[in-house]
């Protein structure tokens, strides 16, 4: 028999660019280091009580067993829509303009197999979460990237927004916490419907915001449904990551893609997970509260941390990422990186893993407790 070979699609993958700083975390820990991981997206908290308390309940019911329906409980969808109108002021058919999903990764990177043909352009922020990239090399589409740069606060050039099938956009943005202004996103919608093109909005982050800034929906904008659709999840409003729910929403057309897709891949999301969502939405806005203090509370004291040693980040303006320009003695991201685990014991993750515009920065998360944020500050105020 000859080698097994992976398909040209996965061939086409771009390497995976934080291999070299998982191995390093890896042997550092295994010597018995005391590492500081800044690197994980994954929130240290637990989930709330009640929401595990409704899963335990629906876990026990037998009618919870068996393959969930394709698109989720009635009563999720309905959920779901109530808590969108209740939050941006937007309606949302919950039979044909909601769906629910197993994470919001899922949905993301589903949606190509149903929009994009073989050479379909399709605009991908750089930096970005590194899903999106792959989801359209399985398509076949071509990537184009779409610079997000520091002077444009980390807006696209609307100029560019041409000659492709889609664009993906994430605002509250991983990794540059950056959030989009209303009118911006007024502009853009005009701006994608004049060019005939799809707009994939990832919401992941819609709840972790600071100061009161709320992050607002694309689909508050008048006619945006025409090419919306967009991408929630219940990873970081409820310290839901392992738990695999989200939803899309918005377009008809486009869900009814999504749903075609899904439907030739999965069976659903386990009925006790959407029963303990469907309690989430109802009952969260507390919690979600409390989860916005804390990582408030943390963002300040980390921030404060850094330019008390000279080191002058900027303030995460939403979600939990500590995105900054590397400090003056360091050469690129990948240096930066590596010294800071090997000198400083802190893992930390260069920015050019989420693109080429993302040289020359390093991403920090802000899921650890404050008093490792603070012992991190202590650790670099000896390298920096
Ligand atoms: N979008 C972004 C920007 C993310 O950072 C993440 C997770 N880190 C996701 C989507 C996926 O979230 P979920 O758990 O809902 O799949």
């Amino acid at each position: 028999m000859s080698p097994i070979e992976f398909s040209k699609r996965l061939q086409q993958l771009p390497p995976y660019l934080f291999a070299e700083i998982d191995k390093a975390k890896r042997a550092a820990r295994a010597e018995g280091r005391d590492i500081i991981d800044l690197g994980v997206g994954d929130p240290d908290s637990e989930t709330p009580k009640f929401i595990i308390d409704a899963l335990k309940k629906a876990a026990a019911d037998g009618k919870n067993h068996h393959y969930a329906f394709d698109a989720g409980m009635p009563e999720l969808r309905k959920t779901i829509s109530r808590w969108c109108q209740k939050r941006f002021n937007i309606s949302l058919d919950s039979d044909t303009e909601v769906y629910p999903l197993i994470g919001s990764k899922e949905g993301l990177t589903h949606l190509p197999l149903g929009i994009i043909n073989p050479g379909d352009r399709v605009l991908i922020p750089d930096p970005a979460y590194p899903a999106y990239r792959s989801s359209v090399i399985f398509a076949g589409g071509e990537v184009v990237a779409l610079p997000l740069k520091e002077k444009n606060d980390y807006l696209p050039e609307l100029s560019l927004l041409k000659n492709a099938k889609a664009v993906f956009l994430n605002y509250p943005n991983n990794p540059t916490s950056a959030i989009l202004p209303k009118a911006y996103m007024k502009d853009l919608i005009a701006m994608a419907k004049k060019e005939n093109m799809i707009v994939i909005s990832d919401l992941a982050y819609s709840e972790v915001y600071y100061d009161d800034q709320k992050p607002a929906s694309f689909l508050e904008i008048d006619g945006a449904k025409d090419c919306v659709i967009e991408f929630h999840s219940f990873s970081k409003t409820f310290y839901m990551t392992g738990w695999r729910i989200g939803w899309a929403c918005g377009n008809p057309k486009l869900i009814a893609a999504l749903a075609k897709v899904k439907t030739n891949i999965d069976s659903g999301i386990f009925q006790a997970i959407q029963v303990a969502g469907i309690e989430a939405l109802n009952n969260g806005d507390q919690a979600a509260k409390d989860m916005r203090a804390l990582y408030q509370d943390r963002r300040d004291a980390f921030v404060q941390g850094l330019r008390s040693i000279g080191w002058n980040v900027p303030a995460p303006k939403a979600a939990f990422y500590l995105w900054s320009p590397i400090p003056k003695k360091f050469n690129d991201s990948m240096q930066t990186a590596k010294t800071f685990l090997e000198k400083a014991d802190i893992v930390a993750t260069p920015g050019n893993g989420f693109g080429t515009y993302g040289e020359g920065y390093i991403r920090m998360t802000l899921t650890m407790e404050k008093s490792k944020l603070l012992e991190a500050v202590k650790r670099l105020k000896k390298i920096l």
